[in-house]
């Protein structure tokens, strides 16, 4: 059967095959991309749509199953992104696809801040379940409030931790990405794009270096801000929109020990590198340190808007009404959410790890110099490639592109390889051939032609 979607009647939509055997196709590119339907698409709809949006590259997606994408004009592409890290159980898996469903049909919206209904507290019962991980010793009790969206997530952070702590500052770094709304924003540093002509910002929010704890210790503190003042500390512990970078090894420790010491809370933003995208359920798991907040999004509901605050209990002290959302953790995002842990725990993680040992490998083992890259790096499947210039990174993302491989850059010239957590052998075997082959031939150039 073919599924039609607003705008994409089911003739346009190239068949192939049915609706299940999409996960189970190889690349095809037969038609530019993008071909002329994208073409004409994309034409049509730029009239329509905000000019603030990205389009890293022509592509313009008809459906898409498991780690593959089909886009209007019947070519197939390899998924290596997911939805920008987001589509953790690979797309429509059909356990998710029924839960949401199946939600849709009893009960599609009530507001979770005025009302109670199952799923809300399902999803914060097993992620606070779930942060046990973050301090395997200690036995914390935790509790989730849940938003729309990653920025939320980190709004409702910021927000939590100025409420209890009485405090204003908030310390985050330079390089990080936590979002765009206003909050948020004011920490975001990856880019001045995202901050450019928005100011004025947040008050009382300081940048240290990310990876250096003596940036804030000897410079914030001794120059810009008494740690008596910071009701926060916000960071990601593997870097993302900034690059794929793992943190340096005493700099998550070190931040927790500085916020021991000075009564702030530490805050985690595992919305790109948490739900088991490193090949833990949160990359904080690989560093043994354990956060007082976990910021999650993205992969937690696979693709369904969904975002979580996951703070230590004593911590939430805001009394009711101080802090809400109308459609935050609305029971079908919720009911999505519940599959997707449900998939997580049973295998993706796991996979996750494995599959990303097999793609470091062999990255790392045939990308050095001589195509360009300077580092392979990552944990699970969060791999970061840096080149030795943006023009390279630019100009491999698109040769990708064009040979039918969806990657996205990060940082300032490294490409992130982050596709969706039920990869096969195979697929990251296809991966890794066809990004090794597009960084020989961007670096021995001219590019030969898509074929
Ligand atoms: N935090 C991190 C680490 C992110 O990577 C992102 C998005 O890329 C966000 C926050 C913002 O999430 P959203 O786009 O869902 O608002």
């Amino acid at each position: 059967m073919l599924v039609s979607a607003v705008g994409t009647p089911a003739d346009e939509i190239t068949a192939v095959d049915d609706e299940g055997r999409l996960s189970q196709r190889d690349i095809r590119i037969i038609s530019g991309p993008p071909g002329p339907r994208a073409q004409e698409r994309i034409a049509h709809d730029k009239a329509f749509v905000s000019p603030s949006l990205i389009f890293c590259y022509p592509l313009y997606v008809a459906r898409a199953s498991g780690c593959m994408v089909e886009d209007v004009d019947g070519n197939v592409f390899l998924d290596a992104q997911a939805g920008v890290a987001t589509a953790s159980t690979g797309h429509c898996h059909p356990k998710v696809a029924a839960a949401i469903a199946a939600q849709a049909q009893n009960l599609i919206h009530i507001c979770g801040t005025d009302f109670h209904y199952p799923a809300y507290g399902a999803v914060c019962e097993r992620l606070n379940a779930l942060a046990q991980r973050l301090s395997p010793a200690h036995p914390i009790t935790w509790q989730t409030f849940l938003t729309n969206s990653g920025t939320e997530a980190v709004e409702a952070a910021l927000k939590l931790s100025r409420h209890h702590t009485k405090r204003g500052g908030i310390v985050a770094f330079r390089g990080g990405f936590h979002g765009r709304t206003y909050g948020s924003l004011s920490l975001t540093s990856s880019k001045t794009k995202y901050r450019k002509h928005f100011g004025p910002l947040l008050p009382s929010v300081f940048h240290g270096t990310w990876g250096s704890v003596a940036s804030v210790q000897d410079d914030l503190f001794a120059h810009l801000v008494a740690p008596e003042d910071v009701a926060a500390i916000v960071v990601e512990p593997v870097l993302g929109e900034g690059g794929y970078i793992l943190p340096p090894p005493d700099f998550l420790p070190g931040l927790r020990r500085l916020c021991d010491a000075h009564g702030i809370l530490l805050v985690f933003d595992e919305v790109q590198s948490g739900m088991g995208r490193t090949g833990k359920m949160f990359a904080a798991e690989h560093f043994g340190v354990t956060p007082d907040v976990v910021v999650l999004a993205k992969g937690l509901a696979s693709g369904m808007p969904l975002g979580a605050m996951t703070a230590r209990k004593e911590l939430m002290t805001w009394p009711p009404g101080s802090h809400g959302s109308t459609c935050a953790g609305n029971p079908v995002c919720c009911a999505a959410a519940l599959a997707t842990l449900d998939l997580l725990e049973e295998s993706l993680v796991d996979n996750a790890a494995r599959r990303g040992e097999q793609l470091l490998e062999r990255l790392g083992r045939d990308l050095d110099l001589k195509t360009g890259v300077i580092e392979v790096r990552g944990a699970g499947l969060m791999i970061g490639v840096e080149f030795d210039n943006p023009a390279r990174a630019d100009t491999v993302a698109d040769l990708c592109f064009r040979r039918g491989l969806l990657v996205l850059e990060c940082g300032t010239k490294a490409i992130r390889i982050s596709p969706p957590l039920i990869l096969t052998e195979a697929q990251a075997h296809t991966i890794a051939d066809v990004f090794i082959t597009a960084c020989h031939d961007v670096f021995h150039g001219p590019v030969p032609p898509t074929p």
